[in-house]
C-alpha cells in the first residue's frame, strides 16, 4: 500500500526497497521505489541533499502516516516507538528514472555499536534488508522549499571537501554536480580499503581516499585537511564533554548560536565543507577557525554522528 499526502508540501511516504546491494564490507546501497516519487525534486542538483528513513520497529509495521498534516512530526513522536519506527538522516546518493518510475538511491553505512552493543536502527535495517521491504521517506517534493542542502560555495574558486563514511554519499553527490572547471581536493576516509569506491569527479578535483585499515577514527583526515591547507598537521586534543553530538556550524545556521553572518565571504578563494563523526568535525573546526583564521563564511562544519550516541529524532 502507498500513502500519499498531496496537502503536505514534502514527500512523506511508505516506499518498496525495488534493489539491495552489499558494496563493500561497510556500505550496502538500495534503490527505494514509489509512485510518488514522481513528484521527487528540488530546484537544482541534488549536492549534498538530505533525507529521513523512517524504519520499521523490529516486532512492528510499517509505520503509518495516514491523515499526515502539518503536525505529522509531533503526532508521531506520541506514538509507541514499536508502532513509530525509527527515524534517521541519509543522503541522496542518486535519483535515477523518471515519472512513476523514479528510484532513490541510499548508501547507508553498516557499523557497529562502539563498545560492542547492537548497532542502531538504521544500521540493523541496511544490514538485513532485502528486495519488497518497505520503509517510509522523507524527501523534497519538486516545487516546494525543502532546505537540506548545506553545500554553498559561493564564488569560491576552489573547493575542499572532507569527511568519513557517513558523508561519502554527500561527497560523492557533489563531485557529480560540481561545475566541470572545478578545482579543490575531496579527503574521504573510509573504514577499509575495500571500502574504497570509484566516484565522478571533475578533472580538476583530486580525490583522496583515506582507509583507517584499524587506525583511529578521524586520525587520517584531520592531517591531509591540514597538510592540504599547507598547515602542519599538530594533533588537538578534544575532550569528550568539549563535543556537541549535534555540531552544526553553516554561514546560515549555528547551534552553538554563534552570529550568523548574511553577506557572502569577502573573497572568492576556498570553501571548506567538512561533515562526519562530531569529534573530527569539532577538531578540525578548532584548527581551522581558531589556529588557521578561516573565515566563517568560507566554512561549513557538520556532525553527521556521535560515537556512543544514538541519533534518534
Ligand atoms: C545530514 C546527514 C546526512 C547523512 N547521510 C548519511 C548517509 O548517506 N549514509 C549513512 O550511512 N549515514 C548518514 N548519516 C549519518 C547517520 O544519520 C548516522 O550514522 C546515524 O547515527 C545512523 O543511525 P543508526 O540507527 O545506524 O545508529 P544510531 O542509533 O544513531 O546509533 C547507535 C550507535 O551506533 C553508533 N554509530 C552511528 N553511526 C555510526 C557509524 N557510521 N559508524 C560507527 N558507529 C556509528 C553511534 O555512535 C551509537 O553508539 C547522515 C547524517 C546527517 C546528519
Amino acid at each position: 500500500m502507498s500513502v500519499s499526502f498531496p496537502d503536505l508540501t514534502l514527500l512523506l511516504e511508505e516506499v518498496e526497497v525495488c534493489r539491495a546491494e552489499r558494496l563493500s564490507p561497510s556500505f550496502a546501497r538500495f534503490e527505494l521505489a514509489s509512485p510518488a516519487f514522481a513528484e521527487l525534486g528540488t530546484d537544482g542538483p541534488w549536492l549534498d541533499q538530505r533525507i529521513k528513513l523512517v524504519f520499521p520497529h523490529e516486532q512492528g509495521p510499517v509505520p503509518s502516516f495516514a491523515g499526515a498534516d502539518s503536525s505529522w512530526y509531533a503526532t508521531w513522536l506520541e506514538r509507541p516507538v514499536e508502532e513509530r519506527g525509527h527515524m534517521r538522516t541519509y543522503t541522496v546518493r542518486d535519483v535515477l528514472g523518471e515519472g512513476v518510475d523514479t528510484r532513490l538511491v541510499v548508501d547507508i553505512v553498516l557499523h557497529d555499536d562502539h563498545d560492542g552493543a547492537e548497532p542502531g536502527p538504521g544500521s540493523s535495517w541496511a544490514a538485513r534488508a532485502k528486495v519488497g521491504d518497505r520503509l517510509v521517506v522523507l524527501a523534497p517534493r519538486r516545487g516546494h522549499a525543502y532546505g537540506g542542502i548545506e553545500f554553498a560555495p559561493g564564488a569560491a574558486g576552489r573547493v575542499l571537501l572532507v569527511g568519513d563514511e557517513t558523508a561519502v554519499p554527500a561527497i560523492a553527490g557533489i563531485l557529480r554536480d560540481l561545475p566541470a572547471d572545478a578545482s579543490g581536493t575531496a579527503l574521504l576516509e573510509v573504514p577499509l580499503t575495500a571500502d574504497v569506491q570509484q566516484l565522478t569527479a571533475p578533472a580538476g578535483v583530486e580525490v583522496r581516499w583515506l582507509p583507517r585499515d584499524g587506525r583511529p577514527l578521524g586520525s587520517l583526515v584531520h592531517d591531509a585537511a591540514l597538510e592540504t591547507l599547507g598547515a602542519a598537521a599538530v594533533p588537538v586534543e578534544v575532550g569528550d564533554d568539549e563535543v556537541d553530538p549535534d555540531l552544526w556550524e553553516t554561514p546560515t545556521y549555528s547551534s552553538s548560536g554563534e552570529e550568523v553572518v548574511s553577506e557572502p565571504a569577502g573573497h572568492d578563494d576556498l570553501y571548506v565543507w567538512i561533515a562526519g563523526e562530531s569529534k573530527m568535525v569539532t577538531g578540525l573546526r578548532r584548527v581551522l577557525v581558531r589556529d588557521l583564521g578561516l573565515d566563517r563564511r568560507q566554512v561549513a562544519f557538520m556532525g553527521y554522528w556521535r560515537l556512543g550516541v544514538s541519533m534518534s529524532s
